[in-house]
Protein backbone atom coordinates (compact mmCIF):
# COMPACT_ATOMS: atom_id res chain seq x y z
CA UNK A 1 0.00 0.00 0.00
CA UNK A 2 1.57 3.27 -0.93
CA UNK A 3 2.48 5.38 2.14
CA UNK A 4 0.20 8.53 2.09
CA UNK A 5 1.34 11.44 4.69
CA UNK A 6 -1.40 11.77 7.59
CA UNK A 7 -1.32 15.10 8.95
CA UNK A 8 -0.55 14.65 13.04
CA UNK A 9 -1.45 16.51 15.86
CA UNK A 10 2.07 17.91 16.77
CA UNK A 11 3.25 17.23 20.18
CA UNK A 12 7.42 16.63 19.78
CA UNK A 13 9.75 18.14 16.93
CA UNK A 14 9.11 15.87 14.56
CA UNK A 15 12.76 17.14 13.00
CA UNK A 16 15.20 17.32 15.60
CA UNK A 17 18.93 17.56 14.61
CA UNK A 18 19.37 13.53 14.07
CA UNK A 19 16.17 13.31 12.36
CA UNK A 20 15.00 11.38 14.78
CA UNK A 21 11.76 11.76 16.48
CA UNK A 22 12.54 11.44 20.86
CA UNK A 23 9.36 10.63 22.74
CA UNK A 24 8.75 8.65 25.83
CA UNK A 25 6.58 5.87 24.85
CA UNK A 26 6.15 4.56 21.52
CA UNK A 27 2.51 2.52 20.99
CA UNK A 28 2.61 0.46 17.71
CA UNK A 29 -0.43 -0.28 16.71
CA UNK A 30 -3.12 2.49 17.12
CA UNK A 31 -6.58 0.04 17.72
CA UNK A 32 -8.76 0.73 20.60
CA UNK A 33 -6.23 -0.92 23.20
CA UNK A 34 -3.28 1.45 21.60
CA UNK A 35 -5.24 4.45 20.85
CA UNK A 36 -6.95 4.84 24.44
CA UNK A 37 -3.53 4.35 25.93
CA UNK A 38 -2.51 7.41 23.32
CA UNK A 39 -5.18 9.88 24.60
CA UNK A 40 -4.85 8.58 28.88
CA UNK A 41 -1.20 9.35 28.23
CA UNK A 42 -1.51 12.21 25.78
CA UNK A 43 -3.50 14.41 29.15
CA UNK A 44 0.02 13.02 31.47
CA UNK A 45 3.50 15.19 30.83
CA UNK A 46 4.35 12.19 29.06
CA UNK A 47 4.98 12.56 25.28
CA UNK A 48 4.15 9.54 22.75
CA UNK A 49 4.40 8.62 19.08
CA UNK A 50 2.06 6.61 17.59
CA UNK A 51 2.60 3.85 14.50
CA UNK A 52 -0.39 1.91 12.73
CA UNK A 53 0.29 0.47 9.78
CA UNK A 54 -3.06 1.38 8.39
CA UNK A 55 -4.66 4.89 7.26
CA UNK A 56 -6.71 6.37 10.37
CA UNK A 57 -8.70 7.80 7.99
CA UNK A 58 -9.89 4.45 5.91
CA UNK A 59 -10.96 3.07 9.64
CA UNK A 60 -13.38 6.02 9.53
CA UNK A 61 -15.67 4.98 7.14
CA UNK A 62 -18.81 3.37 8.74
CA UNK A 63 -18.80 0.23 7.20
CA UNK A 64 -14.90 -0.17 8.04
CA UNK A 65 -15.74 -3.12 10.34
CA UNK A 66 -19.26 -3.71 11.47
CA UNK A 67 -18.32 -4.79 15.42
CA UNK A 68 -20.10 -2.93 18.40
CA UNK A 69 -18.43 -3.07 21.53
CA UNK A 70 -20.28 -4.24 25.13
CA UNK A 71 -18.03 -2.02 27.01
CA UNK A 72 -18.69 -2.47 31.33
CA UNK A 73 -19.74 0.21 33.07
CA UNK A 74 -16.00 0.70 34.88
CA UNK A 75 -14.78 1.06 31.19
CA UNK A 76 -16.92 3.82 30.37
CA UNK A 77 -15.28 5.58 33.38
CA UNK A 78 -12.21 4.77 31.59
CA UNK A 79 -13.61 6.51 28.64
CA UNK A 80 -14.48 9.60 30.42
CA UNK A 81 -11.64 9.90 32.00
CA UNK A 82 -9.39 10.24 29.15
CA UNK A 83 -11.74 12.25 27.22
CA UNK A 84 -13.53 9.85 24.64
CA UNK A 85 -17.04 9.66 26.11
CA UNK A 86 -18.25 13.41 25.11
CA UNK A 87 -18.11 11.93 21.55
CA UNK A 88 -19.73 8.85 22.67
CA UNK A 89 -22.58 9.64 25.33
CA UNK A 90 -25.14 10.49 22.44
CA UNK A 91 -24.22 7.38 20.15
CA UNK A 92 -23.48 4.54 22.83
CA UNK A 93 -26.98 2.47 24.13
CA UNK A 94 -27.15 1.43 27.76
CA UNK A 95 -27.37 -1.98 28.72
CA UNK A 96 -29.83 -2.16 31.31
CA UNK A 97 -30.91 -5.67 31.46
CA UNK A 98 -29.30 -9.38 30.47
CA UNK A 99 -31.25 -12.09 29.75
CA UNK A 100 -28.95 -15.37 29.15
CA UNK A 101 -31.39 -18.40 27.98
CA UNK A 102 -30.14 -21.61 26.79
CA UNK A 103 -32.07 -22.90 23.59
CA UNK A 104 -35.43 -23.50 23.92
CA UNK A 105 -35.35 -24.27 27.34
CA UNK A 106 -37.73 -22.37 29.62
CA UNK A 107 -34.72 -21.86 32.20
CA UNK A 108 -33.43 -18.65 31.66
CA UNK A 109 -31.22 -16.32 34.24
CA UNK A 110 -32.08 -12.48 34.10
CA UNK A 111 -29.46 -9.41 35.59
CA UNK A 112 -31.42 -6.74 36.41
CA UNK A 113 -29.25 -3.14 36.64
CA UNK A 114 -31.72 -1.96 39.21
CA UNK A 115 -30.62 -5.02 41.76
CA UNK A 116 -27.12 -3.42 41.66
CA UNK A 117 -27.72 0.24 41.70
CA UNK A 118 -28.97 3.06 38.84
CA UNK A 119 -26.43 2.91 36.43
CA UNK A 120 -26.34 0.46 33.15
CA UNK A 121 -24.42 -2.18 33.36
CA UNK A 122 -22.44 -1.29 30.18
CA UNK A 123 -22.93 0.51 26.79
CA UNK A 124 -22.94 -0.66 23.49
CA UNK A 125 -20.40 1.23 21.45
CA UNK A 126 -20.38 1.06 17.66
CA UNK A 127 -16.78 0.57 16.29
CA UNK A 128 -17.41 3.65 14.00
CA UNK A 129 -18.08 6.27 16.60
CA UNK A 130 -15.51 5.04 19.24
CA UNK A 131 -12.77 5.18 16.39
CA UNK A 132 -14.26 8.65 15.47
CA UNK A 133 -14.01 9.85 19.27
CA UNK A 134 -10.21 8.45 18.99
CA UNK A 135 -9.41 10.32 16.13
CA UNK A 136 -10.63 13.60 17.50
CA UNK A 137 -9.01 13.26 20.70
CA UNK A 138 -5.84 12.59 19.36
CA UNK A 139 -5.78 15.39 17.31
CA UNK A 140 -6.68 17.82 20.09
CA UNK A 141 -3.65 16.46 22.72
CA UNK A 142 -0.61 17.74 22.31
CA UNK A 143 1.94 15.38 23.17
CA UNK A 144 1.11 13.03 20.40
CA UNK A 145 2.47 12.30 17.09
CA UNK A 146 1.20 10.13 14.92
CA UNK A 147 2.94 8.20 12.19
CA UNK A 148 0.05 6.41 10.09
CA UNK A 149 0.48 4.87 7.73
CA UNK A 150 3.56 3.00 8.82
CA UNK A 151 5.22 0.39 9.17
CA UNK A 152 8.21 -0.31 11.63
CA UNK A 153 10.70 -2.34 9.86
CA UNK A 154 13.38 -2.62 12.74
CA UNK A 155 12.74 -2.36 17.13
CA UNK A 156 15.75 -2.45 18.92
CA UNK A 157 15.48 -2.51 22.63
CA UNK A 158 18.43 -2.56 25.40
CA UNK A 159 18.84 -1.10 28.61
CA UNK A 160 18.97 2.53 27.69
CA UNK A 161 16.35 2.73 25.54
CA UNK A 162 14.24 1.96 22.47
CA UNK A 163 14.94 2.88 18.80
CA UNK A 164 11.96 1.99 15.50
CA UNK A 165 13.19 2.36 12.14
CA UNK A 166 10.25 2.48 10.05
CA UNK A 167 10.26 1.16 6.23
CA UNK A 168 10.10 4.74 5.24
CA UNK A 169 13.09 6.17 6.95
CA UNK A 170 11.79 7.58 9.90
CA UNK A 171 13.25 7.02 13.10
CA UNK A 172 12.02 7.10 16.95
CA UNK A 173 13.57 6.46 20.08
CA UNK A 174 11.71 5.47 22.93
CA UNK A 175 11.96 4.90 26.58
CA UNK A 176 9.54 2.33 26.14
CA UNK A 177 7.83 0.07 23.20
CA UNK A 178 3.98 -0.63 23.68
CA UNK A 179 3.18 -3.96 21.82
CA UNK A 180 -0.83 -2.90 20.65
CA UNK A 181 -0.91 -4.38 17.37
CA UNK A 182 -3.49 -6.77 17.85
CA UNK A 183 -3.58 -10.68 17.32
CA UNK A 184 -1.01 -10.95 14.61
CA UNK A 185 1.24 -8.64 16.77
CA UNK A 186 4.37 -8.33 14.82
CA UNK A 187 5.89 -6.51 18.18
CA UNK A 188 5.30 -9.57 19.64
CA UNK A 189 7.16 -11.87 17.24
CA UNK A 190 10.02 -9.42 16.66
CA UNK A 191 10.50 -10.08 20.62
CA UNK A 192 10.48 -13.85 20.09
CA UNK A 193 7.91 -14.02 22.39
CA UNK A 194 5.84 -16.88 22.60
CA UNK A 195 1.92 -17.87 22.06
CA UNK A 196 -0.18 -20.05 22.94
CA UNK A 197 -3.24 -20.89 20.65
CA UNK A 198 -6.59 -22.81 19.90
CA UNK A 199 -8.99 -22.55 17.42
CA UNK A 200 -12.72 -22.88 18.52
CA UNK A 201 -13.41 -23.58 14.80
CA UNK A 202 -16.49 -21.43 14.73
CA UNK A 203 -16.67 -18.14 13.06
CA UNK A 204 -18.66 -15.14 14.68
CA UNK A 205 -20.80 -13.73 12.57
CA UNK A 206 -21.51 -10.16 12.87
CA UNK A 207 -24.34 -7.97 11.41
CA UNK A 208 -27.45 -5.16 12.19
CA UNK A 209 -30.69 -5.40 12.18
CA UNK A 210 -33.94 -3.17 12.63
CA UNK A 211 -36.66 -4.78 14.01
CA UNK A 212 -40.23 -4.13 14.78
CA UNK A 213 -40.19 -3.45 18.91
CA UNK A 214 -38.17 -1.86 21.14
CA UNK A 215 -35.24 -3.67 22.52
CA UNK A 216 -36.16 -1.67 26.06
CA UNK A 217 -32.03 -1.66 26.40
CA UNK A 218 -32.09 -5.06 27.10
CA UNK A 219 -29.18 -7.48 25.58
CA UNK A 220 -30.25 -10.89 25.07
CA UNK A 221 -27.39 -13.61 24.59
CA UNK A 222 -29.04 -17.17 23.61
CA UNK A 223 -27.01 -20.03 23.82
CA UNK A 224 -27.14 -22.29 20.73
CA UNK A 225 -25.41 -25.90 19.85
CA UNK A 226 -22.96 -24.12 17.34
CA UNK A 227 -22.76 -21.18 19.82
CA UNK A 228 -23.87 -18.14 21.54
CA UNK A 229 -26.38 -15.98 19.93
CA UNK A 230 -25.96 -12.42 20.68
CA UNK A 231 -28.55 -9.84 20.53
CA UNK A 232 -26.91 -6.37 21.33
CA UNK A 233 -29.02 -3.43 22.16
CA UNK A 234 -28.07 -0.31 19.47
CA UNK A 235 -29.02 3.49 19.92
CA UNK A 236 -31.20 4.46 16.54
CA UNK A 237 -29.24 5.44 13.64
CA UNK A 238 -29.09 8.44 11.87
CA UNK A 239 -32.31 7.58 9.89
CA UNK A 240 -34.03 7.56 12.61
CA UNK A 241 -34.58 3.79 12.82
CA UNK A 242 -35.13 3.49 16.68
CA UNK A 243 -34.64 -0.31 16.85
CA UNK A 244 -31.78 -1.46 16.26
CA UNK A 245 -29.94 -4.19 17.43
CA UNK A 246 -26.09 -5.66 16.73
CA UNK A 247 -25.98 -9.33 16.42
CA UNK A 248 -23.13 -11.97 17.11
CA UNK A 249 -24.03 -15.27 15.65
CA UNK A 250 -21.40 -17.98 16.63
CA UNK A 251 -21.64 -20.82 13.79
CA UNK A 252 -19.00 -23.57 13.15
CA UNK A 253 -16.77 -23.03 10.87
CA UNK A 254 -17.05 -25.35 8.52
CA UNK A 255 -21.24 -23.92 7.91
CA UNK A 256 -20.25 -20.29 7.98
CA UNK A 257 -19.22 -19.88 4.24
CA UNK A 258 -22.29 -21.07 3.37
CA UNK A 259 -24.25 -18.74 6.06
CA UNK A 260 -22.49 -15.83 4.51
CA UNK A 261 -23.29 -16.98 1.13
CA UNK A 262 -26.26 -16.50 1.62
CA UNK A 263 -28.22 -14.04 -0.81
CA UNK A 264 -30.02 -11.18 1.42
CA UNK A 265 -33.67 -12.84 1.57
CA UNK A 266 -32.04 -16.37 2.59
CA UNK A 267 -29.50 -14.97 5.28
CA UNK A 268 -32.31 -13.32 6.79
CA UNK A 269 -34.39 -15.74 7.04
CA UNK A 270 -31.94 -18.15 8.67
CA UNK A 271 -31.25 -15.24 11.18
CA UNK A 272 -34.67 -14.59 12.07
CA UNK A 273 -34.75 -18.69 13.06
CA UNK A 274 -32.04 -17.98 15.61
CA UNK A 275 -33.37 -14.32 16.47
CA UNK A 276 -36.81 -15.65 17.28
CA UNK A 277 -40.26 -13.01 17.29
CA UNK A 278 -40.03 -11.29 20.28
CA UNK A 279 -39.02 -8.12 18.54
CA UNK A 280 -41.63 -8.50 16.05
CA UNK A 281 -40.41 -7.91 12.22
CA UNK A 282 -36.47 -8.12 11.73
CA UNK A 283 -34.88 -6.45 8.79
CA UNK A 284 -31.06 -7.17 8.25
CA UNK A 285 -29.06 -3.50 7.31
CA UNK A 286 -25.79 -3.35 5.86
CA UNK A 287 -23.48 -5.39 5.48
CA UNK A 288 -22.47 -8.97 7.31
CA UNK A 289 -18.81 -9.86 8.42
CA UNK A 290 -17.35 -13.19 9.56
CA UNK A 291 -14.74 -13.38 12.08
CA UNK A 292 -12.34 -16.52 12.70
CA UNK A 293 -13.00 -17.37 16.73
CA UNK A 294 -9.66 -18.74 18.49
CA UNK A 295 -8.29 -18.48 21.64
CA UNK A 296 -4.20 -16.95 22.30
CA UNK A 297 -2.12 -15.95 24.97
CA UNK A 298 1.42 -14.49 24.72
CA UNK A 299 3.55 -16.16 27.29
CA UNK A 300 5.10 -13.25 28.55
CA UNK A 301 3.58 -9.69 28.34
CA UNK A 302 6.43 -7.52 29.68
CA UNK A 303 10.26 -7.74 28.10
CA UNK A 304 13.18 -5.24 27.93
CA UNK A 305 11.31 -1.73 27.50
CA UNK A 306 8.57 -3.50 25.95
CA UNK A 307 5.02 -4.60 27.08
CA UNK A 308 1.98 -5.69 25.23
CA UNK A 309 -1.87 -4.66 25.59
CA UNK A 310 -4.62 -5.51 24.20
CA UNK A 311 -5.06 -8.48 21.74
CA UNK A 312 -1.19 -8.56 21.16
CA UNK A 313 -1.26 -9.79 24.63
CA UNK A 314 -4.76 -11.90 25.01
CA UNK A 315 -7.54 -12.49 22.55
CA UNK A 316 -10.73 -14.96 23.61
CA UNK A 317 -14.13 -15.90 22.85
CA UNK A 318 -16.74 -13.16 22.50
CA UNK A 319 -19.24 -15.39 24.36
CA UNK A 320 -19.14 -12.44 27.37
CA UNK A 321 -17.94 -9.67 25.18
CA UNK A 322 -15.13 -8.99 27.18
CA UNK A 323 -11.90 -8.80 24.91
CA UNK A 324 -11.78 -4.71 24.48
CA UNK A 325 -12.82 -4.91 27.80
CA UNK A 326 -9.49 -7.13 29.39
CA UNK A 327 -7.52 -4.79 26.74
CA UNK A 328 -8.87 -1.15 27.86
CA UNK A 329 -8.49 -2.41 31.37
CA UNK A 330 -4.69 -3.02 30.58
CA UNK A 331 -4.54 0.80 29.44
CA UNK A 332 -5.55 1.55 32.94
CA UNK A 333 -2.91 -0.02 34.91
CA UNK A 334 -0.57 0.97 31.85
CA UNK A 335 -1.41 4.19 32.00
CA UNK A 336 -1.34 4.80 35.62
CA UNK A 337 2.23 2.33 36.11
CA UNK A 338 3.78 5.21 33.66
CA UNK A 339 2.03 8.35 34.94
CA UNK A 340 3.41 7.34 38.55
CA UNK A 341 6.56 6.42 37.57
CA UNK A 342 6.96 9.52 36.03
CA UNK A 343 5.72 11.61 38.81
CA UNK A 344 7.93 9.99 40.71
CA UNK A 345 10.73 10.64 38.63
CA UNK A 346 11.68 7.05 38.15
CA UNK A 347 12.44 5.25 34.33
CA UNK A 348 9.45 4.75 33.01
CA UNK A 349 10.98 1.89 30.90
CA UNK A 350 12.76 0.08 33.63
CA UNK A 351 11.96 -3.84 34.77
CA UNK A 352 10.35 -2.64 38.05
CA UNK A 353 7.90 -0.50 36.40
CA UNK A 354 6.93 -3.45 34.02
CA UNK A 355 6.68 -5.74 36.84
CA UNK A 356 4.50 -3.49 38.72
CA UNK A 357 2.20 -3.59 35.59
CA UNK A 358 2.25 -7.33 34.83
CA UNK A 359 1.61 -8.39 38.19
CA UNK A 360 -0.98 -6.36 37.85
CA UNK A 361 -3.18 -7.46 35.13
CA UNK A 362 -1.65 -11.35 34.94
CA UNK A 363 -4.52 -12.65 37.06
CA UNK A 364 -6.90 -10.82 35.86
CA UNK A 365 -6.45 -11.53 32.19
CA UNK A 366 -6.07 -15.53 33.15
CA UNK A 367 -8.96 -15.78 34.80
CA UNK A 368 -10.90 -14.43 32.37
CA UNK A 369 -9.43 -16.45 29.26
CA UNK A 370 -10.38 -19.21 30.94
CA UNK A 371 -13.94 -18.38 31.74
CA UNK A 372 -14.51 -17.36 28.15
CA UNK A 373 -12.69 -20.78 27.07
CA UNK A 374 -14.83 -22.98 29.91
CA UNK A 375 -18.36 -20.87 28.99
CA UNK A 376 -17.59 -21.92 25.62
CA UNK A 377 -17.42 -25.16 25.90
CA UNK A 378 -19.97 -26.18 28.34
CA UNK A 379 -22.54 -24.16 26.44
CA UNK A 380 -21.52 -24.83 22.76
CA UNK A 381 -22.99 -27.98 22.35
CA UNK A 382 -25.99 -29.96 22.08
CA UNK A 383 -25.26 -33.27 24.56
CA UNK A 384 -28.41 -33.97 26.67
CA UNK A 385 -27.31 -34.57 30.11
CA UNK A 386 -23.99 -31.47 29.98
CA UNK A 387 -27.58 -29.02 28.74
CA UNK A 388 -29.78 -30.24 31.92
CA UNK A 389 -26.92 -29.54 34.10
CA UNK A 390 -26.30 -25.82 32.78
CA UNK A 391 -30.03 -24.92 32.56
CA UNK A 392 -30.01 -25.63 36.24
CA UNK A 393 -27.45 -23.97 36.91
CA UNK A 394 -28.71 -20.95 35.22
CA UNK A 395 -31.60 -21.70 37.60
CA UNK A 396 -29.90 -21.50 40.77
CA UNK A 397 -28.19 -18.43 39.81
CA UNK A 398 -31.20 -16.55 38.86
CA UNK A 399 -32.87 -17.31 42.17
CA UNK A 400 -29.89 -16.25 44.87
CA UNK A 401 -29.61 -13.13 44.36
CA UNK A 402 -25.82 -12.49 46.03
CA UNK A 403 -24.65 -15.08 43.73
CA UNK A 404 -26.34 -12.97 40.86
CA UNK A 405 -24.88 -9.48 42.08
CA UNK A 406 -21.89 -10.85 41.96
CA UNK A 407 -21.55 -11.98 38.75
CA UNK A 408 -23.38 -8.56 37.59
CA UNK A 409 -20.26 -6.65 39.62
CA UNK A 410 -17.93 -9.12 37.70
CA UNK A 411 -19.75 -8.23 33.89
CA UNK A 412 -19.61 -4.00 35.20
CA UNK A 413 -16.24 -5.03 35.53
CA UNK A 414 -16.50 -3.74 39.53
CA UNK A 415 -14.53 -6.46 40.77
CA UNK A 416 -10.77 -6.34 41.44
CA UNK A 417 -8.24 -4.36 42.21
CA UNK A 418 -8.92 -1.46 39.89
CA UNK A 419 -6.89 1.13 38.49
CA UNK A 420 -7.91 4.86 39.04
CA UNK A 421 -9.42 5.67 36.01
CA UNK A 422 -11.29 2.49 36.26
CA UNK A 423 -12.66 4.02 39.76
CA UNK A 424 -13.84 7.44 37.92
CA UNK A 425 -10.67 9.34 39.33
CA UNK A 426 -8.28 11.52 37.45
CA UNK A 427 -4.45 9.22 36.03
C1 LIG B 1 -17.25 -10.99 16.70
C2 LIG B 1 -16.54 -10.28 17.80
C3 LIG B 1 -17.27 -9.56 18.74
C4 LIG B 1 -16.62 -8.92 19.78
N1 LIG B 1 -17.36 -8.24 20.73
C5 LIG B 1 -16.74 -7.68 21.78
C6 LIG B 1 -17.49 -7.00 22.80
O1 LIG B 1 -18.71 -6.91 22.74
N2 LIG B 1 -16.81 -6.46 23.85
C7 LIG B 1 -15.45 -6.55 23.96
O2 LIG B 1 -14.90 -6.07 24.95
N3 LIG B 1 -14.71 -7.16 23.00
C8 LIG B 1 -15.32 -7.73 21.92
N4 LIG B 1 -14.57 -8.33 20.95
C9 LIG B 1 -13.09 -8.31 21.06
C10 LIG B 1 -12.51 -7.02 20.47
O3 LIG B 1 -12.91 -6.88 19.12
C11 LIG B 1 -10.97 -7.06 20.51
O4 LIG B 1 -10.55 -7.47 21.79
C12 LIG B 1 -10.42 -5.65 20.24
O5 LIG B 1 -10.81 -5.18 18.98
C13 LIG B 1 -8.87 -5.67 20.32
O6 LIG B 1 -8.39 -4.35 20.22
P1 LIG B 1 -6.82 -4.09 20.05
O7 LIG B 1 -6.68 -2.60 19.96
O8 LIG B 1 -6.06 -4.83 21.08
O9 LIG B 1 -6.44 -4.78 18.66
P2 LIG B 1 -6.93 -4.42 17.18
O10 LIG B 1 -8.31 -3.86 17.20
O11 LIG B 1 -6.67 -5.64 16.37
O12 LIG B 1 -5.96 -3.23 16.71
C14 LIG B 1 -4.63 -3.48 16.31
C15 LIG B 1 -4.12 -2.26 15.57
O13 LIG B 1 -2.74 -2.51 15.26
C16 LIG B 1 -2.50 -2.20 13.90
N5 LIG B 1 -1.37 -3.06 13.47
C17 LIG B 1 -1.39 -4.38 13.29
N6 LIG B 1 -0.16 -4.82 12.94
C18 LIG B 1 0.64 -3.73 12.90
C19 LIG B 1 2.00 -3.52 12.62
N7 LIG B 1 2.81 -4.53 12.29
N8 LIG B 1 2.50 -2.26 12.68
C20 LIG B 1 1.70 -1.20 13.01
N9 LIG B 1 0.39 -1.36 13.29
C21 LIG B 1 -0.13 -2.60 13.25
C22 LIG B 1 -3.80 -2.46 13.18
O14 LIG B 1 -3.89 -1.70 11.97
C23 LIG B 1 -4.81 -2.00 14.24
O15 LIG B 1 -5.10 -0.62 14.12
C24 LIG B 1 -15.21 -8.98 19.89
C25 LIG B 1 -14.46 -9.69 18.93
C26 LIG B 1 -15.13 -10.33 17.90
C27 LIG B 1 -14.32 -11.09 16.87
Amino acid sequence: MPEKPFQPSRMVDPNPPDNDIRVDVLIIGVGFAGGTLAAALGDTPLTVCMVDRADPRDALDATFDGRAFAISQSNQKLLEGTGLWPRLAETSAPILDIRVSDGPSLLFLHYDHQAVGDEPMGYMIENHHLRVALHERHKAQTRLTQLAPGQVKTLERDGGGVRAELSDGRRVRARLAVGADGRGSDTRKSAGIGLTQWSYHQTGIVCTVRHERNHDYVAQERFLPAGPFAILPLMGDVAGAANRSSIVWTEREDLAPAMMALDDDEFAQELSRRFGAFLGDIEVIGPRWAYPLSLQFARETTATRLVLIGDAAHGMHPIAGQGLNMGLRDVAALAEVLADAARLGLDIGDAATLERYERWRRFDNTMMLAATDALNRLFSNDIAPVRLARDAGLAVVDSIPPLKRLFMRHAMGAVGDLPRLLRGERL
